[in-house]
């Protein structure tokens, strides 16, 4: 589940050169179809470089993908994985995006983790309810 701060934590990769900063000991060189350069143009930063030196995170669905092949198209795998991504359906890099586009999609992404975070809390206040009426029930028979 995406909590707040992860998606607030998200924020410091808006920019592509602060996904690209993260690439410390990226697997593949700048040749390469998975190069850092362009894993952080397709949205992804590396959210833990040394731990997990294989994993990447987009900074906006925070979709996470691990298992990266050589010749793999970043834009591709990000669009298959999780294609509802704001990211994903602008589909333009850094110098085509206008502030305007970027702000309005990482407000959307913070929506959407807001309403899924509720759905989730609502679901389960909602069963929790339900187990305290049964035992109320249970007790109130007894009662009379
Ligand atoms: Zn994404």
């Amino acid at each position: 589940m995406a909590d707040m701060n992860s998606i607030f934590n998200s924020i410091n990769f808006c920019l592509l050169e602060d996904r690209l900063e993260t690439y410390k000991k990226w697997q593949f060189g700048n040749d390469a179809p998975c190069s850092a350069s362009k894993m952080a143009e397709a949205g992804f930063y590396q959210p833990n470089p040394l731990g997990e030196p294989g994993l990447v995170k987009c900074f906006i669905c925070l979709k996470e993908l691990d298992g990266w092949e050589i010749n793999d198209d970043p834009w591709k795998e990000h669009e298959s994985h999780q294609s509802s991504c704001l990211f994903i359906k602008k589909k333009k890099t850094e110098n085509e995006l206008t502030l305007e586009e970027l702000l309005f999609m990482l407000q959307g992404s913070i929506l959407q983790s807001l309403e899924k975070t509720h759905a989730e809390q609502k679901e389960n206040l909602t069963n929790n309810f339900e187990e305290v009426l049964k035992t109320l029930e249970k007790k109130w028979k007894k009662k009379k």
